[in-house]
């Protein structure tokens, strides 16, 4: 089955940082790939991280996040690095339960018109605890380990493609 949509982690997924809730406010970007904190911390996106976003635009899949962080500093390197638009109904939540984050955003898009099963989602994250979970409490979600399974964020583009998709080389 193709995949509808991608929900992405963000510490040590969609950048390199462990945990950008423990950087001080405010940031600064320095480049299209980093920002700097106000102690000078730097954070930047993992490799590929842009260029999935846009080939899953390009595909139509929709992406969505679910991270552990407090949303302050998240929303503010999401703005500062222009990837705001890339998201829907992204869920920012100080817990580590991401079965309720992720059956929140289903539920979500659900209302809105967009029911998805979970064989068309695909969940990527750093942490094997989070990917159990979600499997574990919502069904046969595709679960992508960063490290494991994908190293370049575009190996994520690899698992998106159904039988019901035009073959590519
Ligand atoms: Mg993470």
């Amino acid at each position: 089955m193709a995949a509808r949509l991608v929900i992405l982690d963000c510490d040590l997924t969609l950048w390199d940082h462990h945990n950008v809730s423990e950087l001080s406010l405010p940031f600064v970007r320095v480049d299209d790939q980093t920002v700097q904190d106000a102690q000078g911390v730097r954070v930047r996106l993992r490799p590929g991280a842009r260029e999935l976003l846009v080939g899953l635009r390009q595909r139509g899949v929709l992406v969505s996040v679910a991270t552990w962080n407090h949303p302050e500093p998240v929303f503010a390197i999401f703005d500062l690095l222009d990837l705001t638009s890339f998201f829907v109904l992204p869920k920012v939540e100080a817990h580590p339960h991401k079965d309720r984050t992720i059956g929140t955003t289903l539920r979500e898009l659900a209302r809105d018109g967009v029911p998805l099963r979970p064989d068309e989602v695909i969940f990527v994250d750093d942490k094997p605890m989070h990917l159990t979970q979600v499997r574990q409490a919502l069904g046969p979600i595709q679960t992508l380990q960063v490290g494991v399974d994908v190293t370049d964020l575009r190996d994520v583009l690899a698992h998106i493609s159904g039988s019901d998709s035009p073959a590519r080389a």
